[in-house]
């Protein structure tokens, strides 16, 4: 096994599976992997294979037939890894059954809904799908439109879902849907509600089935719900509570998803060592090029990289730990590094890399939908901005409670105007937050503040920036500002070195 670093964090259980599941991928799925290469046919044998190993238990609670939870999310990484070898494709069927059915239905679901289902997964006798997207509701997940209406001891659906994989293959569907058409309720995101939809409930037919660019062997498509009635013990959580069913366990999703790409990467890694070590071209095997060994560098660097972020936001996980942050950074990093990882290993197999016969050409073509997919990287971008932010926002939090404000001066606006010729002097360039001069002023009463500064702008001494038509949030004093509050001298900074020439200039002129 080339490189699977097992990290120190790991326990002794985890690092059993990691042996174990490595021996079997080898032996007993890259075997089966081949069967089903170029037919585009599901995989069945290797579900089978899954089930048989008893990977589907794997982290779920013992009383539902699961193998306990104390495999944790690195547990499920360990298996969505080493299970990824053979092609993402190959495996797609476990997340969508474990990640997509199981998690919700062990998280949200009643009782029943667990008795019913939730050990019938964990048997390997059924697989899921679950169904956000549809076709005007993408990477915008809460305007979804599917509805569903309560009649009697049902619910209603109507509507489509596109883009689900697994589609007709799977048993159960994890559906969200509309259950609340107010503005209010979508404003508080509780418009939305979870259902589990039997595969063979009447009104509910697979429209279409996609032709992908990768991921052979997964059925992915749309679904048509026509009045489908679905009995109303099947609903997650409550009425209303669809949005939180559907983020609840994302941080452990987006970390065991990105495990899942680092088997493929790590498959075209060790494929591409073992080309050029063996491609003799100019007299001698293409590695000993100094350029070619850079590129399987840069390859190793970012899976290394990237496992090691997956892994240690998994065990922050596992501590009890909500690290949105470190989740969105291993889902984006990851698509990235398999992305350029395949491009390289495609590149550094000349035509062969081109050709079905090596498994670089299937890892290139599969690397780009975990860039769209799960919530794309635009949006793990916002979702990692937004954190940022709000650190930088506490860590600020932190240092005023740390620096005593000063007592309100009588004469605010010259107040005011003094400390943004202070601010001026360290960063003149910058704008002055309004919390911060509250802060720094000892003011708390927010239309004295307000008053002043409108003050101040209309005397054409502030520059005032609005977030929003009423809401003034940063200042700054310009020109005018500056020479009302200190005096010209106040702001001179010359360096020493640069004081003799800027007076013998001055002389000069003289
Ligand atoms: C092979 C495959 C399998 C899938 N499996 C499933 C599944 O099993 N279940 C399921 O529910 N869905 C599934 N999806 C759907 C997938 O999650 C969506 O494709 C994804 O969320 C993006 O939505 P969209 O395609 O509608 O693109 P859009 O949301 O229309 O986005 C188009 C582009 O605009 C960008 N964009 C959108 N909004 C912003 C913004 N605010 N700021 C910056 N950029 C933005 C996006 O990143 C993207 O690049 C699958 C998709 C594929 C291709």
């Amino acid at each position: 096994m080339y490189g699977a670093r097992m990290f120190p964090w790991w326990t002794e259980k985890q690092k059993r599976l990691a042996e174990d599941l490595a021996q079997f991928v080898d032996e007993e799925l890259f075997p089966l992997s081949r069967e089903y290469e170029r037919s585009l046919k599901f995989p069945w044998k290797i579900a089978r294979k899954v089930a048989d190993k008893g990977l589907f238990s794997i982290g779920f609670p013992e009383k539902y037939g699961g193998s306990g939870e104390d495999y944790g999310t690195v547990g499920k990484c360990i298996v969505n890894e080493e299970l990824g070898r053979i092609g993402f494709g190959m495996i797609t069927f476990y997340g969508t059954t474990v990640y997509g059915l199981g998690s919700p239905l062990t998280h949200f679901g009643s009782e029943y809904l667990k008795e019913k289902y939730l050990a019938k997964l964990t048997r390997g006798e059924i697989l899921g799908a679950v169904c956000l997207t549809e076709p005007q509701s993408g990477s915008d997940a809460a305007s979804m439109e599917l509805s569903a209406h309560r009649d009697g001891d049902c619910y209603i659906l109507n509507g489509k879902k596109r883009f689900i994989s697994n589609a007709g293959v799977a048993d159960l569907y994890t559906v969200y849907c509309r259950t609340d058409l107010s503005p209010e309720a979508k404003a508080k995101y509780k418009h939305l509600s979870g259902f589990i939809v039997e595969a063979d409930t009447p009104g509910f037919t697979i429209e279409k089935v996609h032709e992908l660019c990768g991921l052979d062997g997964v059925l992915n498509g749309v679904l048509n719900f026509d009045n489908v009635r679905v009995p109303k013990e099947n609903l997650l959580a409550q009425e209303g509570e669809g949005w939180k069913v559907m983020t609840g366990a994302l941080n452990a999703e987006r970390v065991i998803g990105a495990a899942g790409q680092m088997g493929p990467t790590r498959t075209a890694i060790e494929s591409t060592l073992e080309y050029t070590a063996h491609r003799i071209q100019f007299g001698r095997p293409i590695n000993e090029n100094q350029g070619l060994q850079f590129m399987i560098a840069d390859m190793v660097t970012m899976w290394t990289m990237a496992r090691t972020m997956i892994y240690s936001t998994a065990y922050l996980i596992d501590q009890g730990e909500d690290p949105v942050l470190e989740a969105s950074v291993s889902k984006l990093y990851a698509s990235e590094c398999m992305m350029k990882v395949a491009h390289h290993a495609v590149q550094l197999h000349g035509g062969d890399g081109y050709t079905k016969y090596y498994p670089v050409e299937r890892a290139f073509r599969d690397a780009k939908v975990r860039e769209i997919s799960a919530g794309s990287n635009q949006i793990q971008r916002l979702l990692i901005w937004r954190q940022a932010l709000n650190r930088y926002r506490d860590l600020r939090q932190e240092r005023k409670s740390m620096m005593p404000g000063k007592e309100t001066k009588a004469d605010l606006p010259r107040a005011i105007l003094e400390l943004l010729a202070e601010d001026y002097l360290a960063h003149p360039g910058l704008f002055t937050d309004k919390e911060d001069l509250k802060y720094r002023l000892g003011i708390e009463d927010e239309e004295r503040l307000k008053t002043a500064l409108l003050g101040l702008e209309k005397e054409g001494l502030v520059s005032l920036y609005r977030s929003r038509p009423e809401t003034i949030s940063l200042i700054k004093a310009n020109h005018k500002g500056l020479s009302k509050a200190k005096p010209d001298d106040y702001y001179r900074m010359i360096p020493e070195w640069a004081q003799e020439d800027l007076q013998k200039r001055l002389k000069d002129i003289k």
